[in-house]
Order: structure tokens, then sequence, then C-alpha cells
């Protein structure tokens, strides 16, 4: 239900967290985080609340400068522990956090379990995991292109790839999802309050429109592969 993500130079389990806290009010009863350090994507999930999260990680070391957090509303799948967000592939190199409801996900689950696909979780989102791993031939924009043009539903997604260790993609259709433009640092989160204590530059995003973040750059396309510009928004208001 919630969505925030980021990449930059600094350690982002804590500020993933904490942007994930500004997002409470839309409610949730799950929460984890995936983590990009060491060549390596570290994930973290739990049901209930931000602090069950918080104090599974505390004694952990989970480094890294590029993450994606997730607070989950459930719809597909009880509320739990491997239900939870983010989701991956089966390599654990691909994690996806998702917000809305992939209405198709039953096709897509079949064809992928008749190609040798594992599932783990009850979730419509774990589709999109394996989806973009099916796509995916090294470059992670790509694959994400290609996953989405086969998805049918809502969906504000975040994804990571430890093969793409410089870039976050997010992806928005029908589910709000934002831009945070820092220096140095960028952000994506569900909606403005997540990010604002960082940055009070956003790009908003439509639909059909992705993200191509970098902690130096931003590139915004359709999801067709047609760049766009957009003007950003500063934000003038307070949380
Ligand atoms: N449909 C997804 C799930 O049930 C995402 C729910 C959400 O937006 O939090 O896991």
């Amino acid at each position: 239900c919630g969505i925030v993500g980021y990449i930059g130079n600094r350690n982002v389990a804590e500020i993933l967290i904490e942007g994930l806290e500004k997002l409470e009010y839309r409610g949730y009863d799950s929460a984890g985080i995936a983590v990009l350090g060491n060549d390596e994507v570290k994930v973290k999930k739990y049901k209930g609340r931000l602090s069950v999260l918080r104090e599974n990680i505390q004694n952990e070391d989970i480094n890294g400068t590029i993450g994606i957090g997730h607070t989950r509303w459930a719809t597909h799948g009880e509320p739990s522990d491997v239900n939870s967000h983010p989701h991956t592939n089966s390599t654990g190199s691909i994690a996806v956090v998702h917000n809305g409801i992939i209405e198709n996900y039953m096709k897509i689950k079949q064809q992928l379990q008749e190609k040798g696909y594992k599932f783990v979780s009850e979730t419509d989102t774990e589709v999109i995991s394996h989806l973009i791993d099916y796509h995916f031939e090294g470059d992670l924009v790509e694959a994400v292109k290609k996953a989405v043009a086969d998805l049918e539903g809502a969906y504000a997604l975040g994804v990571i790839n430890k093969d793409n260790p410089d870039r976050l993609v997010a992806v928005r259709k029908d589910s709000p999802l934002i831009v945070g433009v820092g220096e140095g640092e960028n952000f994506i989160a569900s909606d403005i309050p997540a990010i604002l204590k960082h940055t009070r530059k956003v790009y908003i995003l439509e639909d059909g429109e992705m993200a191509i973040l970098e902690k130096d750059k931003i590139e915004l396309m359709k999801t067709d592969g047609t760049p766009i510009k957009k003007d950003v928004y500063v934000v003038n208001w307070d949380v």
C-alpha cells in the first residue's frame, strides 16, 4: 500500500523505513525492504507493523545505497512474512515492490509454472518478479518494459537488480507514484510525504510512464520507450 525507493550514497535501510512511516496513514498489514549492496540483494520482510521490521534488522548488517521498501495492504494472499513485499525471482537477483492488483496474474503464473518457474507466495505480485526474470537478458529496463506489456491491472512498481547495481526502475499504471529529485541521490514514493524530508522537487508520474533512476540522473519515458519531458513540481507545503 506504500512504496519508497532510494538510490544515492547514503545507507538506505533507515531512509526506507522512515519514509514508509510517513505513509502509515494508508494502513498496512506487513512491511519489507530490499537493499542492494556488496553485490547482493538482501530482503527483509515481516507481517506486522514497521516496528517489527525495524527490530528484526537491528542486529543485521544490511548495508547498501540502493533499495526499495513496501508496506502491504493484502489483496491476494493472507498477511504473512512470505506474502510480504519485496518479492524476488528464484535466484534473488531481482526484487520488486508493488502497489495495486494484477488482474491477469493467474494466467501468467500458470504460463511461468509451465516453463519451470517456482512460486513461493500466494500473491499476484510474485508474477512480476518472475516475469521480469523471464524477460531478462542483462538490461533491467528492457526486461521491465517487456514484463509490464504482459500485465493487466493496476500497479506502481519499484524494481532493483543485482546485475544493474547503478539503477532503480519505477513504473506506474492506475496506482500513484512520484519521483523525488535530490542531489547525488533520487527517490521514488507512492506519496510525497515519504520523501519530503529529503527533497521538495518531484516528478509526478502518469499512467504508462516509467522512470529510470541513477544517483545523478533521472530518465523518464513511456513504457514503450518514448522519451518524455516533465516539469519538476516544487512542493510548497509541509506535512
Ligand atoms: N496486490 C498486492 C498484494 O496483495 C499488493 C497490495 C498492496 O498494494 O499493498 O500483495
